[in-house]
């Protein structure tokens, strides 16, 4: 029996939505595991401080600007990741963006951005990725950061819970159509994962009930969330493809 091999050296990962929350974090972690990170969004400067930083912690990574629901930006961030790495072998499609409100209040601009960044974005960063990894003749891995609210729903979140529901199945899909190429699509699905954007609302009584129907009756850390990314990017998970991971508390299986 082989050793289970979690390292990422010489692997190239680009992670959207790097410059703040769940991608500033996933980035330094990924590059301790040995990969080299390519780091985007579309704001440049916290980009380049996450570059900074990581490279002064001896690892490899790159700031590319991109905006996920423009084509264009999307292919000259590839070209760049390309440039200066060779090749992308893993893409973490976690920019995102989740606006509250209403069903009745929802206008069209905000259900066309929510979709356009996190259904549609995803769906073309993926293709992008996929079809340079495919061209190269290299297989890959490809995971998306949907959400439980993909699974199951909450009031005022209807065009986000739609577009998490559809990048779901978009990674069903993608998984089913390329694995014939070496390619591997999977799905992290967070619970309520504590940021400084929710932590004054959890300190309320509504946000304490919500804690309360959680199995685990706790909320995640984003650390919560380190283990299946390495897992999911690295050669572990090569017989893994279409899957949905929860990282939840058991959020999604409760009433
Ligand atoms: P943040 O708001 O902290 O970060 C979102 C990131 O997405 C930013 O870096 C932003 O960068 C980037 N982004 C937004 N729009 C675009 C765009 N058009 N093109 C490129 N980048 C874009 O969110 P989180 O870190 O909390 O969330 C990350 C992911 O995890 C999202 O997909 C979210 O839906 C999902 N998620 C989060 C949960 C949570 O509890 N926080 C729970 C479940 C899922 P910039 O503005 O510079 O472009």
């Amino acid at each position: 029996m082989s050793d289970v091999d979690f390292g990422l050296q010489g692997k190239v990962v680009l992670v959207t939505g790097a410059s703040s929350g769940f991608g500033q974090r996933f980035a330094p972690v990924l590059a301790r595991q040995g990969a080299n990170v390519v780091v985007a969004a579309r704001r440049r400067d916290p980009l380049l401080a996450l570059e900074e930083s990581i490279e002064q912690d001896g690892g490899r990574c790159l700031a590319v600007v991109m905006d996920v629901s423009d084509q264009a930006s999307i292919k000259s961030a590839f070209d760049q990741a390309e440039g200066a790495f060779g090749c992308v072998d893993v893409v973490i499609n976690n920019a995102g963006i989740g606006l509250s409100n209403p069903l009745l209040k929802v206008t069209e601009d905000e259900w066309d951005r929510v979709l356009d960044t996190n259904l549609k974005g995803a769906f073309m960063v993926a293709q992008e990725g996929a079809r340079r990894m495919n061209s190269q003749g290299k297989h890959g891995s490809i995971i998306n950061i949907a959400s439980i609210l993909g699974l199951r729903v909450a009031s005022h979140l209807s065009h986000y819970s739609a577009s998490k529901a559809g990048l779901i199945q978009l990674t069903k899909s993608m998984a089913l159509e390329l694995a014939d190429y070496g390619i591997r699509v999977n799905a992290i699905c967070p619970g309520y994962i504590l940021t400084d954007i929710n932590r004054d609302y959890f300190e309320t009584d509504g946000g304490k009930r919500m804690i309360q129907r959680i199995p685990q009756k706790q909320l995640g850390d984003i650390d919560d969330l380190f283990g299946p990314l390495i897992l999911l990017a690295s050669d572990a998970s090569r017989y893994m493809t279409g899957s949905v991971m929860t990282v939840d508390g058991g959020h999604s299986i409760s009433k």
